[in-house]
């Protein structure tokens, strides 16, 4: 006989349940999980639920598995080493297989999707974890890959050599309209799900960023990727940098720290997001000495800064954390800091589900609703009231698998 394949059906219940508004618990439901997906949710006497089902007794609060929209798993902590000796010193075997354990520490800390923004010179990694993890070799968030990002010439790390050293860098070096048209075919042809450009850098070590990349070139990469369907992301802190961005047609500004009051209005216009990397900002101020509570450097002033007038300009505000630049597995630090910085915690905690998402083209990831996919991270305590409760969560559920149980 063969065997038969059963579906695994679970009914969880007792935790509250976070509103697909990501705003409100809804009390005394039950969320009834098949093949991966969410079937229903609902209260239980009001559910038709399939013989057979395993009951799940929860106790806490169920949100949506979180997203982070800026993530670097082939990169380690600053701290640990520097980027230009990852980037140079680090073979790509080794940066791989950190990757791997970064993605499953990733995934137990209830960030089930991240959108990974480059893989800084470690080739097309990304691709290959993101396929390793989607047929199950490995345990991991899903992932949406940039793959290696474009860079303009004399605008990227590692920098400051002799110019007679042909010293490779951490992108894909690519100029003129028709130059950076053959990286983008090559990047989406190798795997790419987003594209990456450095829309601005500094040309030296201690350099503050210029722009790089013209109108036309940006517009050349947008159009590119535009025609295969891939959307694309600028890292942009300068206001000039940014706009061209934005006039070119990118989704999602990273950083963005110099970005006016005007220019953030010009976003929100145009439907463009912010992903702030907050905590980026705040771990390379740690790096050099900086204890929160004695006076802020300038670049987590800078950061605390844009992320008021955002919230006056009413840009759409996503978690990105930069991740990689810190330790994986701490990308909820992002969502604490936007709280700090003076974001409401609904917004924030939508930041990381239904806006992170909806940057995806994704609805059916980021919500606890029927039809989505069973992405569900249990905590204890209720991030609304505290974001810090994001921390550690009791249990994850990928696909409507249980990738970690911490409730004993
Ligand atoms: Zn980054």
């Amino acid at each position: 006989m063969e065997p038969v394949e059963v579906a695994l059906v679970l009914v969880l219940t007792g935790a509250r349940v976070l509103a697909p508004d990501a705003g409100s618990w809804l009390e005394d439901h039950a969320v009834v999980v098949a093949d991966g997906r969410i079937a229903a949710v609902g209260p239980l006497s009001e559910l038709d639920v399939p013989a057979g089902a395993e009951r799940v007794e929860l106790e806490g609060y169920l949100i949506p598995g979180l997203i982070d929209l800026h993530s670097h798993l082939l990169l380690h902590p600053y701290d640990e080493a520097s980027w230009n000796d990852q980037v140079l010193k680090e073979s790509l075997e080794l940066r791989t297989i950190r990757a791997t354990a970064a993605a499953k520490v990733t995934l137990e800390a209830g960030f089930t999707t991240l959108r990974e923004l480059g893989t800084e010179g470690a080739a097309y990694a990304d691709v290959a974890l993101r396929d390793s993890i989607g047929a199950g070799i490995v345990p991991g968030p899903r992932i949406f890959a940039a793959t290696r990002a474009l860079v303009a010439t004399g605008c990227y790390g590692p920098s400051g050599f002799d110019p007679r050293w042909d010293v490779p860098k951490g992108a894909q070096v690519a100029d003129g309209p028709d130059g950076v048209r053959v990286a983008v075919r090559e990047q989406i042809a190798a795997g790419a799900d987003w594209i990456k450009v450095y829309a601005d850098y500094r040309r030296k070590p201690g350099d503050a960023s210029t722009p790089t990349y013209s109108a036309a070139e940006l517009a050349a990469i947008v159009d590119e990727a535009t025609s295969a369907g891939v959307p694309v992301a600028a890292h942009a802190s300068t206001d000039e940098a940014i706009r061209r961005s934005v006039a070119a047609g990118v989704k999602t500004i990273e950083h963005g720290y110099d970005a006016s009051l005007e220019t953030l209005v010009v976003m929100r216009e145009k439907g463009v997001v912010l992903c702030p990397t907050l905590t980026a900002s705040e771990s390379i101020a740690r790096y050099s000495g900086w204890r929160p509570g004695s006076p802020e450097p300038p670049r987590v002033a800078k950061a605390r800064a844009l992320v008021e007038r955002a919230i006056r300009s009413g840009v759409t505000i996503a978690c990105g954390s930069d991740v990689g630049v810190f330790t994986h597995g701490e990308n909820a630090r992002e969502l604490e800091l936007l709280v700090a910085y003076g974001l409401d915690p609904t917004a924030a905690l939508r930041s990381a589900t239904t806006i992170a998402a909806d940057v995806l083209s994704r609805p059916d990831l980021g919500r606890i609703a029927a039809g989505a996919t069973a992405d569900l991270v249990l905590l204890r305590g209720d991030p609304l009231a505290d974001p810090s409760a994001l921390r550690a969560p009791l249990a994850v559920y990928k696909d409507g698998k249980l990738a970690v149980d911490r409730r004993n």
